[in-house]
């Protein structure tokens, strides 16, 4: 491969010490989707044939104008106002404009509302690609992009909360004003689940959820606690948990009352975090806020699940696209960078390296869409199975993936690459979030247990899923062989469990790559990752892997 990149000619201005070269220029004016002949290949695998064009336009937007968007959201960081000058509470958090740019982006090309309104097949893999090319502009923002996507099945549990809510979210419009929801032509939604005492046992909640007037489905409840953490608090409605009559319960808390006061959500700070930067973090108190009940009292779990696995899903495309973003940086990187008189991309450690990042990042992205495919296709039972117990496996691998893959990536750009003008920084602060999230790591592991003992039939519909690539590589014959194996071993499960969501988690994606993947990718994927030798670092790929292809493969084109 040669230098992809010409050297910016240069004209030192008077008193310059030297001229800057061997070093790329960023990687931007470029479109994201059609430059992406990986995400490219999946969309059309999967059935997003269809929106390409709405692809093309968005990948456009994202690779053209809101890179320095994606900047600037995360430099300046929102602000609480807690109080106006008078002493009145408002609890307004500001936002820099670049924010506000890249909602309104993502929202009016159907982030949150594709699949909702679309009535072509295949709305869930293009609306999936579309979250997983916003995340290349900022991750931070996907927050209440995905809380707000998400929400629709838990709201349309109560039909007189969905009559008035729905067509506002899916309505393609945003609207960041701090005015009330009935105003507003497009809103967005939150959630707050997390209590201090208690984030993966919600049961420990202690909100407590009294009624205005008479109590039942879609009345009017007064929320009175607090809850640790509840992002992006600017959104205009949020599912709450709170406990009514000490049964666990889910209400839609509006930001504004129906009267046009303002509902007392009081926030008490913002969070300092890690990363995850330009999405606020908030802590919240409920001083007689006003909520609508979803569903009935004591089915608070059963109805904001069903919003939880949309979330959990959108974490495997957003750090399947945190991964390919580092992946193709350091691709890029080292395709303009000379070292000891050889381009770094042409150099066979680099190259083992490079290769090794684009596959891992290539096999996230097919199980994510796999699930978008099985969601599009949820009226088909095999279907319908594959997403309840696949969704926690993909979370578990992908998000933890993620971690050490955004750190070597950085490492290919070397000390460029750790400074905060680069990418690189903010895909590896962003990327333990989506792990912690939505259901820590321990927790899928538990909660796969779980939905393998109470509905075996999702087992099934997964094995289903492997057995279809048996045959077509002993390495994977062996392994699944195994899997059954442990599987049928119900001692000490528990104890085992994040064994076995490994074992899953490669085999998954080794069938899913065997099967509707480019057969060469496929079976370098398989090699690699299933062989009885393991190594535990990036960039050890056999010799007999032609690293270079897929380097190639993953390398952006620029358009
Ligand atoms: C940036 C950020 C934003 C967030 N935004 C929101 C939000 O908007 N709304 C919201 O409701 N929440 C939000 N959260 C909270 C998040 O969902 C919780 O932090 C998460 O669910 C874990 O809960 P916890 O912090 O109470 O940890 P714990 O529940 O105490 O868990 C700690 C650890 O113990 C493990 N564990 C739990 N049970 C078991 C077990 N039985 N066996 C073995 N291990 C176990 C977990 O996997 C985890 O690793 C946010 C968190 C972060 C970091």
């Amino acid at each position: 491969m040669s230098d992809i990149h010409a050297s910016p000619a240069q004209d030192p201005a008077a008193g310059e010490t030297h001229q800057v070269f061997n070093q790329p220029p960023p990687l931007e004016q470029y479109n994201a989707y059609t430059g992406d002949a990986v995400l490219r290949y999946w969309v059309r695998k999967f059935g997003g044939s269809w929106g390409e064009s709405r692809l093309t336009a968005f990948g456009h937007g994202i690779g053209h104008h809101l890179q320095q968007a994606g900047f600037l959201a995360n430099k300046h960081l929102p602000e609480l106002q807690s109080h106006d000058r008078f002493g009145r509470r408002i609890d307004q958090v500001d936002y820099h404009p670049a924010y506000y740019q890249l909602l309104a982006h993502a929202i009016e090309h159907g982030h949150c509302s594709l699949p909702w309104n679309g009535s072509e097949p295949g709305a869930h893999v293009v609306r999936g690609a579309i979250a997983f090319l916003h995340t290349h502009a900022d991750p931070g923002t996907g927050c209440p992009l995905t809380m707000t996507f998400a929400s629709v099945p838990a709201i349309a549990v109560q039909p007189n909360v969905a009559a008035s809510w729905l067509p506002k979210i899916t309505a393609n419009a945003y609207d960041g004003s701090n005015r009330p929801w009935y105003d507003k032509a497009g809103v967005t939604i939150g959630m707050a689940m997390t209590e201090k005492q208690g984030g993966s046992d919600v049961r420990a909640n202690t909100t407590l959820a009294e009624p205005l007037d008479e109590a039942g489905p879609g009345k009017l409840y007064s929320l009175t606690g607090h809850k640790w953490f509840c992002s992006a608090p600017m959104c205009d409605g949020f599912l709450v948990l709170a406990q009514a009559q000490q049964r666990l319960s889910c209400f839609l808390v509006p930001r504004w009352r129906e009267d046009g006061s303002k509902n007392p959500i009081h926030i008490q700070r913002l969070k300092n975090k890690l990363g995850n930067k330009s999405n606020a973090s908030s802590e919240i108190e409920f001083r007689g806020a006003h909520g609508w009940l979803l569903g009935e009292e004591g089915r608070g779990v059963a109805t904001i699940i069903q919003m939880v696995a949309l979330t959990r899903y959108d974490c495997m495309l957003g750090s399947s696209a945190l991964m390919a973003q580092a992946a193709k940086e350091a691709i890029w990187h080292t395709a303009g960078r000379s070292v000891f008189g050889k381009n770094l991309h042409e150099q066979p450690l680099m190259l083992n390296v490079l290769a090794d990042l684009a596959l891992e990042a290539e096999a996230a992205l097919a199980i994510s869409l796999r699930i978008a495919y099985a969601l599009d296709n949820s009226d088909d039972p095999r279907q319908a199975a594959l997403v309840r117990s696949a969704t926690g496996i993909g979370k578990y691998w992908i998000c933890k993936r993620a971690i050490q893959h955004t750190y070597e990536a950085m490492e290919c750009l070397g000390g460029v690459g750790y400074v905060e003008e680069s990418v690189a920084c903010r895909l590896y602060r962003e990327a333990p979030v989506n792990a912690i999230w939505e259901g820590s790591g321990n927790v899928q592991c538990l909660d796969l247990l779980r939905v393998l003992n109470r509905e075996p039939d999702t087992l099934k519909a997964l094995l289903a899923e492997l057995e279809e690539a048996r045959g077509r590589h002993p390495l994977f014959d062996a392994r699944l062989d195994a899997l059954l194996v442990d599987l049928a071993d119900q001692q000490d499960i528990e104890m085992r469990a994040r064994q076995l969501m490994e074992s899953l988690a490669l085999l998954w994606q080794s069938a899913t790559l065997l099967v509707y993947g480019e057969e060469w990718i496929a079976q370098a994927f398989v090699s690699a990752r299933l062989a009885e030798k393991q190594y535990h670092q990036y960039g050890t790929l056999d010799k007999a892997i032609d690293v270079q292809a897929i380097v190639r493969r993953a390398m952006v084109t620029l358009a």
